[in-house]
């Protein structure tokens, strides 16, 4: 049992680390990766031994950086990464700046819409990734509106009467900085990026063409045809395949922890955990 994406509080997930990983051991994950938006934060907690890790459980260094690409959202997952390498400090640095700055600009125009106190909520929150999530969150609980989908559609989504857009880094960036701590970059969920077929074949071809190793191949709520197509992608660019559930909370039952389908035949030999450095974080995994 492997997942490889997953959230704490640190940014838009529910659980604190420890609950995090107490929840994976009990449903028998055995290797983890906490991937936490532009922060890696769990990771030092672990690594300061502020947290205990379960006997069974092997824990895998990653972040999920957003970037931009032709003015679309895109996320790069590191994994296996140096948590101290100084130049992904860096970009996480910059990047948790951004979500600080986009953060007190929503909050502005929520003040001009009559709903005060976002900062304060989001203070009170203590997490290092602000995430737009984070702002649904304050919406629904002000009552304002009735659903975290709902503050989306009328306020942070892209025609939304909140709308701000971020400056992330773009693709090239977070791969470089992924490569100089030693890690490697996976093209996050594919499909759920809103692109046209032509778009999407431009997508991959310039993350592989910027030194992009990975593709999250296996992930929750994806259908057997993406999961192919994704595969057969995996296999004629020699990318790593990767799965991961992208688990936030256990009240996202639909994307709980381990919640992802087997590698296809035709990539399995690709599985991210033959590359040479899976066995400095983890034992060998079990035969897929
Ligand atoms: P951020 O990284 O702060 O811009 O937040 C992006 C996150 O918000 C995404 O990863 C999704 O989980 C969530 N999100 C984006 N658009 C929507 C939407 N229309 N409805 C609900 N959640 C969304
Ligand atoms: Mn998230
Ligand atoms: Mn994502
Ligand atoms: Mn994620």
């Amino acid at each position: 049992m492997i997942d490889l994406h997953s959230h704490t509080r640190f940014s838009d997930g529910h659980l604190d680390t420890a609950t995090l990983l107490q929840r994976a051991s009990s449903l028998g994950i055995q290797q983890l990766a906490i991937t936490d938006h532009d922060c890696v934060d769990a990771h030092l907690q672990i690594a300061s031994g502020a947290v205990d890790v379960p006997d069974q459980l092997d824990i895998i260094p990653g972040t999920e950086i957003s970037t931009r690409w032709d003015n679309q959202e895109v996320h790069v997952l590191g994994l296996m990464v140096d948590i101290n390498n100084a130049t992904l400090s860096e970009l996480l640095a910059q990047q948790q700046q951004r979500r600080q700055e986009r953060a007190a600009k929503i909050g502005i125009q929520l003040e001009r819409a009559g709903h005060c106190g976002l900062q304060t909520w989001l203070q009170s929150l203590g997490c290092t990734a602000v995430s737009r999530v984070h702002v649904a969150e304050f919406l629904v609980h002000q009552g304002v509106v009735k659903s975290k989908q709902q503050a989306f559609s009328k306020y942070l989504a892209k025609r939304g009467r909140a709308y701000v857009p971020a400056e992330w880094c773009s693709i090239s960036e977070a791969v470089e900085a992924i490569q100089a701590a030693g890690g490697v970059a996976a093209l996050a969920h594919p499909d759920r990026y809103p692109l046209s077929r032509p778009k999407f074949r431009r997508l991959i071809d310039e993350f592989v063409d910027v030194g992009g190793d990975a593709l999250e191949v296996s992930y929750s709520n994806l259908n057997q045809d993406m999961l192919k197509n994704l595969s057969v992608i995996a296999a004629d660019r020699k990318l790593w395949a990767t799965v991961g559930s992208d688990f936030h909370s256990p009240e996202h039952t639909w994307m709980d922890l381990g919640k992802v389908r087997r590698l296809p035949e035709i990539c399995r030999d690709q599985g991210i955990w033959r590359h040479p450095r899976w066995t400095q974080f983890a034992r060998p995994a079990a035969e897929d």
